[in-house]
């Protein structure tokens, strides 16, 4: 058996073990509340514009019809005006990959993510390098904050683990040669870069690998005791929790717009 982490299933995992149980194990259906109008007409806006920027990197035409939206054009406009400084080197824009995290008795644990873009490349000391950047169309938020999400901390593990398959090279990169930029587009002159080290790696991985130990571990499957969480969650009934109200949903990032379901244990062909 085989068990895929993503980010999402890794903060579920920590927000209440039940829930990644229910959602990710048992597979039971996770009915989203309706967002407001304006929020889905913004997260389609997202993925539109990580579309067009797609395509952008692969050397396509961008959409003109795309361009009719003029929050979108305004977008693009920004891009192209402030986009962040890029180095030169391999573009692999919206590139998926998986990454062993550990084995057990039980099976193995797989770490999943999709980046909005990778480079690779030698800099100007021919030392190899790699620069992953991620398109932000939601609210901005400070380094601190991002430097302690689960994105950037399993996005930059993956990377620093699969960087030799990715390099083809004969040995893996050194953390400190891989750093992440998000790009906001409602403050595209201030990206923010956050780079990697050897010491947040190791604490990065151990991280990873204690989580999956855990998982391997764990048959109760305990409820988390935020009820807060309880009343924005859909498993009220299952938990007895179902006493909770349910405020508006909080929208999601436009990462989270993606198809992020993944299978817990591989499809047969
Ligand atoms: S209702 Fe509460 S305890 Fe039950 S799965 Fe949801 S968050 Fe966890």
């Amino acid at each position: 058996m085989s068990t895929t982490l993503s980010r999402t299933q890794l903060t579920s995992f920590l927000a209440c073990q039940r829930q990644f149980h229910l959602r990710f194990q048992q597979r039971l259906p996770w009915p989203q509340q309706p967002l407001e109008e304006k929020v889905e007409a913004n997260l389609s806006l997202g993925q539109t514009f990580h579309q067009l920027l797609e395509r952008h990197f692969l050397g396509l035409e961008v959409d003109a019809e795309a361009m009719a939206h003029p929050r979108l054009r305004s977008w693009w406009l920004a891009f192209r005006q402030f986009a962040p400084s890029l180095p030169n080197g391999r573009f692999l824009p919206e590139l998926t990959l998986t990454t062993p995290l550990l084995h057990t008795s039980k099976g193995s644990y797989l770490l999943n993510g999709r980046f909005d873009l990778l480079i690779v490349g030698t800099d100007s000391q021919a030392t190899p390098f790699a620069h992953l950047f991620d398109w932000k169309t939601g609210r901005p938020r400070p380094e601190s904050s991002l430097r302690q999400d689960w994105q950037t901390r399993l996005y930059l593990a993956m990377l620093a683990e699969s960087s030799r398959a990715i390099l083809n090279a004969p040995a893996p990169l050194p953390p400190d040669q891989i750093a992440i930029t998000y790009w906001y587009v409602s403050e595209p002159d201030t990206p923010r870069t956050l780079p990697y080290s050897a010491a947040q790696h190791a604490q990065n991985w151990a991280d990873l690998q204690a989580i999956a130990t855990q998982i391997d571990a764990t048959s109760d499957w305990p409820l988390t005791d935020d009820l807060a969480l309880c009343q924005q969650c859909p498993y009220q009934a299952f938990c007895g929790r179902q006493t909770a109200v349910f405020p508006p949903p909080e929208p999601p990032e436009e990462d989270d717009y993606f198809p992020d379901w993944l299978p817990l244990e591989p499809i047969a062909p």
